[in-house]
């Protein structure tokens, strides 16, 4: 992962015509040549029905090979053409990470009667009825595909909790009862007990669930020659089980088999303890520092630059800290819209992938742009992987010193010749900073290379440079190529 580039590579809206997998396999040339060195799949198991994104999902061994939910390929594509796309990725030496939905199960086969009981959705430890009977979506027994990969059946038993009774049509969270039945430990203790999320809730305390889920997990990897793994909601997950099923996952595919999750929280100490009982096995989303970001882009100069990392994981954990701007839940219109405004995306863009901290990571619409209208910023992220893979090495220094206008230093290192960059960006007006870029780099000419600015700077006796950012702009300056006068 040293200095690798991440590309979630979907967003929430691209078109439901089973043509996405073509899409990405006659894309990875591409992608190796702009640096992209792995790629964050979206959930490639059959959903409810093929327009479903993947996190409505009704069969983990389905990837798009059986006629199940009226259709044989998923939203993406069939499972050959999965695997194609992949084996092209690793052709091109990048890496390929599934999204993995575990959470819950969606689009039952059949209804089942059990026992429930209702409980507050804003405090699950506490009951708001009696046990009393419901028929719930629970029966899965996957017509389609029969017992092809695993013939396991899913029973109301393998659930903790479902939220739609078909005898009354009424809606509430009805925690499954009967022996053994709980919300698990080790998930989140938002409202009381995070462990119900959607759907019908997979019962991470049942032996029978850790043995198939863990079977998938093992059968999937080896499946698609997968590299790693993006893990969906896991605060709604026992961690103990997650532990265990990276375990035996890398056990087979190798300890360097790749994991991050999704712990979507803005309270570091959350992501903090997270880690800790989990022992550091996976990296986490840098969930604070998007935030700190989507609100510096909403206030603008008001917004005290001095704050952009506070409370960010980057700076606790950054071993295990995957930065990114925005993703597929905080883009306009999803689950947790929480985009980050236009005009900061090249600032935030420039921090993740110059920085020496975090691995950071790309998102589909901000390069590819959506519902066909072209991205703003594709030209700027160019420009800045370009510099991350020729610049950006060495020692951080940091300027954040002024409300307004921040920057910071890459030293560069002896591997890579002329290597060293100067950041800086304004959410304010107009401003400079005079920054130490090295003293044996007195007399060189620096520029800027967005476009921001025209002028060259000429490196002191000292070290120094004076660099100028125009206001809500990033500006990034590089040493000049001696032989060339031309701009990029
Ligand atoms: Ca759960």
């Amino acid at each position: 992962m040293k200095n690798g580039i991440m590309m979630q590579y979907f967003e929430w809206n691209i078109p439901a015509d089973g043509k996405f997998w073509k899409k990405l396999k006659d894309d990875a040339a591409h992608l190796q040549e702009i640096g992209v060195t792995s790629v964050w799949l979206p959930p490639a198991c059959k959903g409810t029905s093929d327009k479903d994104v993947g996190y409505g999902i009704y069969d983990l061994y389905d990837l798009g090979e059986f006629n199940q939910k009226e259709t044989v390929r998923t939203k993406y594509g069939t499972k050959e053409e999965l695997i194609e796309a992949i084996q092209e990725l690793h052709k091109y030496q990048i890496s390929v990470y599934l999204d993995v939905v575990m959470n819950h199960k969606a689009g039952a086969d059949y209804t089942e009667k059990f026992q429930v009981r209702e409980v507050d959705p804003n405090d699950r430890g506490k009951y708001i009825s009696d046990v009393y009977e419901i028929e719930g979506w629970t029966g899965f027994d996957f017509p389609g595909r029969g017992e092809t990969y695993s013939d396991f059946k899913w029973h109301w038993y393998h659930f903790s909790g479902t939220d739609f009774n078909q005898a009354n049509g009424e809606k509430a969270i009805y925690q499954i009862m009967g022996e053994g039945k709980s919300w698990s430990d080790g998930v989140d203790g938002e409202n009381g007990n995070y462990d119900y999320l959607m759907f019908a809730d997979i019962d991470f305390d049942h032996p029978e669930v850790v043995d198939e889920m863990i079977k998938w997990g093992v059968w999937v990897a080896k499946e698609l020659n997968l590299n790693g793994m993006r893990l969906d909601a896991i605060k709604h997950i026992n961690e103990g089980f997650i532990s265990q099923f990276l375990h035996a996952i890398r056990q087979v595919m190798g300890e360097e088999f790749y994991a991050v999750g999704e712990y979507w929280e803005k309270d570091i100490n959350a992501l903090k303890s997270y880690l800790e009982g989990i022992d550091y096995q996976i990296d986490l989303f840098d969930v604070p520092l998007h935030y700190n970001m989507y609100q510096a882009s909403l206030k603008g100069r008001d917004y005290d630059m001095k704050n952009l990392f506070s409370d960010s994981l980057m700076l606790q954990h950054p071993e295990q800290t995957v930065t990114f701007v925005d993703n597929h839940d905080s883009q306009w219109g999803s689950s947790l819209e929480s985009q980050v405004q236009d005009w900061f995306k090249p600032i935030a863009y420039g921090i993740i992938l110059l920085m020496q901290k975090g691995y950071p990571c790309i998102f589909y619409e901000d390069y590819y742009g959506i519902g066909g209208k072209k991205s703003p910023h594709r030209k700027t992220l160019e420009i800045l992987l370009d510099v991350r893979r020729t610049y950006a090495f060495g020692e951080q220094q940091n300027y954040f010193d002024h409300p307004n206008t921040a920057g910071f230093i890459r030293l560069g290192d002896e591997f890579h010749p002329d290597s060293g960059v100067a950041v800086l960006l304004s959410n304010g007006e107009d401003g400079d900073k005079t920054m130490f870029v090295g003293e044996n780099r007195k007399g060189e000419v620096w520029h800027e290379v967005t476009g921001n600015i025209q002028e060259e700077v000429t490196i002191d006796d000292s070290g120094k440079g004076k660099f100028t950012v125009h206001g809500g702009k990033l500006a990034v300056w590089v040493k000049k190529p001696v032989e060339s006068k031309e701009q990029p």
